[in-house]
């Protein structure tokens, strides 16, 4: 995740104020402790002190898989039916026990659409009172004015729902007609009860033409969050990824919301603009500077990337994870195509910290041993190689170059002409996830 409000408010600062705070020794990757800083989660109600070991990632758990949606690119590929197999209450209850002792600060309850698990309101008050910060994910759809009162009553720390266009865009994503105005119902339900939300955003060609309308939406609807997601190619959006926005409107796009990113910061506003899915959003930033206010970047562009670098890009198999709602461990939402063990055979702790799996070695490489363009480039410390799983889907080879980097040569520092990986359509099959890794 890439919190360009929080850069954008740094730069602010070293302009009003003629310096930029220096990073601190927490906000570097893999610290101990990364409270308030600009690569920190949210963090856990509770302490998560230094010690020998670091803190563990975010939790993005799905809990169910199924959903009264089926969305054109959901990565869980989710149908309203049950699933067997699930984990029971107890079984949920044992993993967050092994998730505290693991030391995760956050917990991210999603599906499918969580709201139809039974038991999730026991899920969250219990996961409240062992002090995770708990987030639930949700599609919006069933938060009518009971559903926001419970909620609001569990104490939710944020919520965030997604809106993947205005109401004809988005019923069409959907695939249902009042979708839209089901989920702004919900916003506005939750909002009225004082509980944090974001919208959440995943941009393709077809969906691009949408998003000032719905950046003027979340400010007149005064929401806290916009979180922007790049597509990635996983589950139903592994489907979309030849229709995936073309680079030029991707970089077009990005300059959009950095512009009310930097306005915002500058009106001091309450909103918190993120982007997600694809790291090269770092370097952008820096480009982006040159080009909006070359005489901040000749000031700062040097104190700007230190705080890019501490950042330090993907975090999947790092400082996120992902236990699907089967049980299995993933190393983010993206890769449900690569377990790496069962949280009913192994606590987390276990499988998380095991190096074994060849994909989990080279994830916690630092740097990580990516290949072609990304190994040449000149931001690789910023963007940490950006994301794994295109490369891996596109190519086999999760360390390739990432086909979804929208930067161009001469922006990455590197010879011109040397050909890109193509995206291609998508075939129908998932890449097996078999992987050679070599070091850089
Ligand atoms: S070329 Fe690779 S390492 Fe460089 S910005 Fe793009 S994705 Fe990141």
């Amino acid at each position: 995740m890439f919190r360009v409000s929080q850069f954008m408010r740094l730069i602010v600062e070293g302009e009003r104020h003629g310096e930029m705070s220096p990073v601190s020794p927490a906000s570097r990757r893999g610290s101990a402790s990364m409270a308030g800083t600009l690569r920190s989660p949210p963090m856990a109600n509770r302490p998560i002190t230094s010690g020998p070991t670091p803190p563990g990632p975010v939790v993005i758990w799905n809990l169910i898989r199924r959903c009264n949606l089926s969305c054109k690119h959901c990565y869980a590929l989710s149908a309203n039916h049950d699933y067997a197999g699930e984990l029971s209450t107890d079984e949920v209850f044992k993993v967050m026990n092994h998730l505290e002792a693991a030391r995760v600060p956050v917990l991210i309850l999603s599906g499918g659409e969580p709201l139809l698990r039974r038991d999730l309101f026991e899920i969250a008050a219990r996961a409240k009172s062992m002090g995770f910060y708990v987030g639930l994910s949700s599609n919006g759809t069933l938060i009518d004015a009971p559903m926001a009162d419970r909620i609001a009553a569990a104490g939710f720390d944020y919520v965030g729902v997604s809106l993947d266009g205005l109401a004809a865009t988005h019923d069409k994503f959907r695939r249902l007609d009042g979708a839209f105005e089901r989920s702004l119902a919900g916003v506005r339900a939750l909002h009225a009860r004082g509980v944090k939300i974001g919208l959440r955003f995943t941009m393709t060609a077809l969906n691009a033409d949408d998003l000032p309308g719905l950046l003027g939406l979340m400010r007149a609807e005064q929401i806290e969050k916009f979180y922007f997601s790049h597509l990635n190619y996983a589950g139903r959006g592994n489907i979309h990824r030849a229709k995936d926005a073309q680079f030029a409107a991707t970089r077009e796009t990005l300059d959009l919301l950095f512009d009310r990113a930097w306005q915002a910061a500058l009106d001091e506003r309450d909103e918190e603009y993120v982007t997600g899915n694809n790291d090269a959003d770092g370097p952008w930033l820096l480009h982006w500077l040159h080009r909006r206010r070359p005489d901040l970047h000749a000031r700062f562009g040097g104190a700007l990337r230190t705080h890019l670098v501490a950042w330090g890009g993907n975090s999947s198999g790092v400082n996120v994870a992902n236990i699907d709602n089967l049980g299995n461990v993933h190393p983010d939402t993206m890769w449900w195509h690569h377990t790496l063990g069962n949280v009913r055979e192994r606590p987390f702790a276990a499988i998380w910290s095991d190096v074994s799996d060849p994909l989990m070695a080279g994830l916690k490489q630092k740097p990580r041993p990516v290949e072609g363009r990304c190994a040449l480039c000149m931001h690789r410390d910023i963007c940490g190689g950006n994301t794994r799983v295109r490369a891996q889907q596109i190519t086999g080879n999760p360390w390739a170059e990432d086909p979804g980097c929208y930067l161009g040569d001469d922006e990455i520092g590197i010879a011109e002409g040397g050909g890109r990986v193509r995206v291609t359509p998508f075939s129908g099959k998932l890449r097996k996830s078999v992987y050679a890794v070599t070091t850089a």
